[in-house]
């Protein structure tokens, strides 16, 4: 049986270099008028879901301008993906085309609001790359996003929706512990803001530097 994949997105595959956090920030003054809301509030490996409501919070705006929120920042995301210089991380490239070559399909296990992933993904040409995914719309809990992508990915395959036959890739000790909750693996790469010993600490099945090595990155993915 081959392996469910399911990919993190910011800082495993991609960099926007700041881009949702300036599209959310923009997002906040237009329905809230708070300026610079997402000032000290941590994004790594939360759900958009979970980020919009604690800032919410912070405004001192009630839950139930979440909807607003997320369509504004929809609405700003394009524009700051062009004015901010993000890039492909190294080495996913030749990895996802090896991917194709191997597997059947391959899936996201994001935070990201669903169109929020495929306007990133979208705007450096890697959205079609992805059968289905798990994404933070509905999540406050990341392990329910990974259980809801394997069983999406697992939908879009023909493929019994195994957590055990799943790993999930991230770059955030948060990505490992949902992996681990939902019963799949997890590989770490250390292309974001942890090291190879906060990952593997974090219980990561295996680690990488980065996707550069596509042989040792294949070996962690494949078997
Ligand atoms: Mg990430």
């Amino acid at each position: 049986m081959p392996p469910l994949l399911l990919f993190d997105i910011d800082l495993t595959l991609i960099a926007t270099s700041g881009a949702g956090r300036l599209a959310l920030d923009r997002a906040f003054e237009r329905i809230t008028g708070v300026r610079s809301a997402t000032e000290g509030v941590p994004f790594d490996g939360r759900t958009d879901r979970a980020i919009i409501l604690e800032i919410l919070r912070r405004c001192g705006s009630p839950p139930s301008r979440f909807p607003d929120v997320c369509d504004a920042y929809l609405d700003e995301l394009p524009a700051a993906l062009r004015e901010k210089s993000g890039e492909v991380l190294p080495g996913v490239y030749p990895l996802l085309d090896a991917l194709a070559r191997e597997l059947p399909g391959i899936g996201l296990a994001t935070g990201n609001l669903r169109a929020g992933a495929r306007a990133k993904l979208g705007h450096f040409g890697l959205w079609h790359r992805f059968a289905a995914g798990g994404f933070g719309d509905d999540h406050t809990d990341r392990a329910a996003l990974v259980r809801s992508g394997i069983t999406a990915l697992a939908a879009a395959l023909g493929a019994p929706p195994d957590p055990a036959e799943a790993i999930v890739i991230g770059d955030t000790p948060l990505d490992v512990a949902a992996a681990r909750a939902a019963g799949a693996r997890a590989v770490a790469v250390a292309t974001g803001r942890y090291s190879e010993s906060d990952l593997l600490a974090a219980g990561a099945d295996a680690v990488l530097a980065s996707f550069s090595d596509l042989d040792r990155a294949l070996a962690a993915l494949l078997g």
